[in-house]
């Protein structure tokens, strides 16, 4: 679905000059899951904002394959930036709450991804009244409703606790299997990474580049029994 072609990005600021990103060629074809892992500043988070245009690249171009189309993309962040004077199923339908009212076909689609993302029942509560662990589901339903044809997760379960983690790692893979969107997700913890991917990138920093490449041939589903009691025990 994209191509990263030689994309290179420098900051200048007036402490000097940040190489954060040098010479990424990488490619994700339909339905692929990638993974990219790599320490603090190796500029995972650059790229990443460089591929949904919040960033332009020093060097290089994104490529999507047509011209004049916008792609079809969804980001679900750290931070989950959900609004809180609205509810979820508003937070969800927020990329069409931007353009105007919403429809009835619109208010269907946020209560389907509520109920694809375990939040059934907590649609008419503000993000307060959630958990951490709902508040990042809520937040990749959002990222989901635009229907993307690549999802851009940039360590959306960072900050929950390990069981929680594993369960949404499981949603995850459940939802892309169903799905079938193309997904690059950022990661710090290798076993998510594998349990996802098919493919895991690995970045070094200063300046940012892939250092390494796997490919995860392990069949699915792999996280079936994560976020079990029965996980414990293997
Ligand atoms: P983390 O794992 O901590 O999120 P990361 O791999 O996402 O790290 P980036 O946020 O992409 O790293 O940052 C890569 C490098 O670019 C860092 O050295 C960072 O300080 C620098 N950088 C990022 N954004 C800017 C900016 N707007 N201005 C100046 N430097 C920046
Ligand atoms: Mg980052």
């Amino acid at each position: 679905v994209v191509r990263v072609d030689g994309v290179s990005k420098r900051f200048d600021t007036k402490s000097g000059t940040v190489q954060a990103l040098e010479g990424i060629r990488q490619s994700i074809g339909a339905g692929e899951f990638v993974a990219i892992v790599g320490p603090s500043g190796c500029g995972k988070s650059t790229l990443l904002r460089i591929l949904c245009g919040l960033e332009e690249p020093t060097e290089g171009r994104i490529d999507w394959g047509r011209e004049g189309q916008a792609p079809r993309m969804g980001v679900a962040f750290q931070d989950h930036r959900l609004l809180p004077w609205l509810s979820i199923e508003q937070n969800i339908m927020l990329p069409r709450l931007m353009q105007g009212r919403a429809s009835a076909a619109d208010i269907d689609r946020a209560l389907a991804l509520c109920k694809l993302v375990g939040l059934t029942g907590f649609e008419k509560r503000r993000p307060a009244e959630l958990s951490g662990g709902m508040k990042q589901r809520a937040s990749v339903a959002r990222a989901l409703f635009t229907d993307p044809e690549l999802l851009l997760l940039d360590e959306p379960f960072g900050a929950l606790d390990a069981l929680t983690r594993e369960q949404i790692t499981a949603d995850t893979e459940r939802i892309w299997t169903e799905q079938g969107f193309a997904a690059l997700l950022i990661t710090h913890s290798i076993s998510e990474a594998v349990h996802l991917a098919d493919r895991v990138i690995v970045m070094s920093a200063r300046p940012g580049r892939v250092v390494a490449e796997f490919k995860i041939d392990l069949p699915r589903p792999r996280t079936e029994a994560l976020g079990s009691p029965e996980f414990g025990k293997l």
